[in-house]
């Protein structure tokens, strides 16, 4: 896929499908300024301002009473002319407009596209535009802040910065490819070794936040697991503030994973209720623990649920390889059946534990909380400056530590200049994939292609 950006003038709907009590239609390209003159006779169409018109199309009809906004270059999201048309949030009026535009020379936009001519102009870097598509996405308010800050400019200028580091470093180096006769010095605790020992520490740190990334954007993915009947269907029933799943008192009934999405503070949680896990004769049930277990191998967080008033049931060796004391919580549930004398309850392998009662809402709060604090903790970077970086910037990040790494091998065994600032490069242009200073068509696409039909 080329685009002639700026030659082409390209046209979507930019809200979403269906009906609506508006729909905005959103035109980018040279002949936007001529088509508000030909569509609505308006001269002194003033620039970002509404105006009220009559969509009249090329045969003259009247396709809607509209407001439409002119956005002159370089001035608007694209960086190019931009026309934004509100009109009557019907797909029919939508269509029309639509063929009128293509009629009049206008190209229907693929996905993405207007971020992409956007990045194009220079209105904004790679990593800024792919958070276009976070804050279009993100379900919880940590997710949302982590791609505003992405939006803002948090990676890109902390990218930039060690890109401009690492310049100096070949700088340096560049100096000795000059004079070859110079040998490289020894290493130089103060001097651009160093510098580029803490780089790869800098970039190392960076990629850890993805995991975290990962969590932002897909949603936490935490499974109840527990023995049939310690009371996994009603605690999510309780998470989630309805009866989505169905409770009952023989053991077994809940054969199928459900999921649910709930907000834990800043979070999203997706819940995952399974079959309960305990040898078995049932041929369905087995299948269902199967599923369990491929499940559990995908799992960020677990919430091991046990019935406080029974002795603890003996979990698969394989799941409980799976649990540690930093994605597992245990839930003693059915406290209110336990006699007020009993305060200590018998641990689970040392790990973190929270009482609850899911029937009257006991310690519901005290197991939000630190639901909470669990995922706080997976973010590598509490303390700084937040970034939570994507899958894709984390193999960046970890390209151009490892090219470093490599370097300061190198170095260190006193090997030419220009090997040693061969692997520099090589880090710079893994760096530059991020903010997109590195030009690569392929890799355009298949981002962009993400993104939907008018963003
Ligand atoms: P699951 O098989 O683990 O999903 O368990 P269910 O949620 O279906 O619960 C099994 C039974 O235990 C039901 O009769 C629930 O009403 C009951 N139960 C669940 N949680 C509690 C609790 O905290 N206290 C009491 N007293 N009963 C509970």
């Amino acid at each position: 896929m080329s685009f002639l950006h700026s030659a082409d003038t390209i046209v979507a709907q930019a809200t979403a499908h269906g009906s609506a009590a508006i729909s905005v239609i959103r035109i980018s390209g040279p002949l936007a300024p001529a088509l508000v003159q030909g569509i609505f006779g308006s001269k002194t169409a003033h620039p970002r301002r509404a105006h009220r018109g009559n969509y009249l199309d090329q045969g003259g009809t009247l396709v809607d009473d509209v407001l439409y906004t002119l956005f002159p270059q370089p001035h608007s999201y694209t960086g190019d002319h931009v026309v934004e048309i509100s009109c009557h949030g019907n797909p029919l009026i939508v269509q029309k407009i639509l063929q009128d535009l293509v009629h009049r020379g206008c190209r229907l936009a693929e996905p993405g596209e207007f971020t992409r001519v956007a990045f194009l102009n220079g209105q904004m870097d790679l990593s800024q535009a792919e958070a276009v598509i976070d804050v279009i996405r993100a379900q919880s308010d940590r997710a949302l802040a982590a791609a505003h800050h992405q939006l803002q400019g948090a990676l890109s200028s902390r990218v930039t910065k060690n890109i401009e580091t690492l310049l100096q470093v070949i700088a340096h180096l560049e100096a000795y490819i000059d004079f070859p006769e110079e040998d490289l010095p020894a290493e130089d605790e103060t001097g651009p070794v160093r510098t580029t020992r803490e780089l790869v520490k800098d970039l190392q740190r960076l990629a850890s936040t993805s995991r975290y990334g990962a969590l932002l954007r897909d949603g936490v993915k935490t499974i109840i697991l527990g023995a049939p009947n310690a009371g996994k269907s009603s605690l999510l029933n309780r998470l989630v503030g309805h009866d989505r799943v169905i409770v009952s008192d023989e053991p077994g009934t809940t054969r199928d994973a459900v999921e649910e999405r709930l907000s834990i503070g800043p979070y999203s949680i997706r819940l995952l209720d399974t079959a309960g896990i305990r040898s078995s004769d049932n041929k369905l049930e087995l299948l269902s623990i199967e599923k369990t277990m491929d499940q559990v191998e995908q799992a960020d967080l677990f919430l091991l649920i046990l019935d406080a008033t029974l002795p603890h049931p003996a979990l698969p060796g394989a799941l409980r390889d799976r649990l540690n004391a930093s994605n597992t919580l245990v839930v003693h549930n059915k406290v209110d059946l336990l006699p007020p004398t009993s305060t200590t309850l018998p641990t689970w392998h040392g790990l973190p534990e929270v009482r609850v009662s899911a029937l009257t809402g006991l310690g519901i709060e005290e197991l939000e909380n630190r639901l909470q604090a669990t995922i706080d903790a997976f973010n590598p970077l509490a303390c700084e400056e937040f970034v939570a970086v994507s899958a894709r910037h984390a193999e960046a990040l970890q390209e151009a530590a490892r090219a470093l790494e490599t370097a300061l091998a190198q170095w260190a065994r006193a090997e030419p200049a220009e090997l040693v600032a061969s692997h520099l490069r090589e880090a710079l242009h893994a760096l530059g994939q991020i903010t997109g200073q590195v030009d690569n068509e392929a890799m355009l696409d298949t981002l962009f292609s993400t993104f939907c039909i008018g963003k």
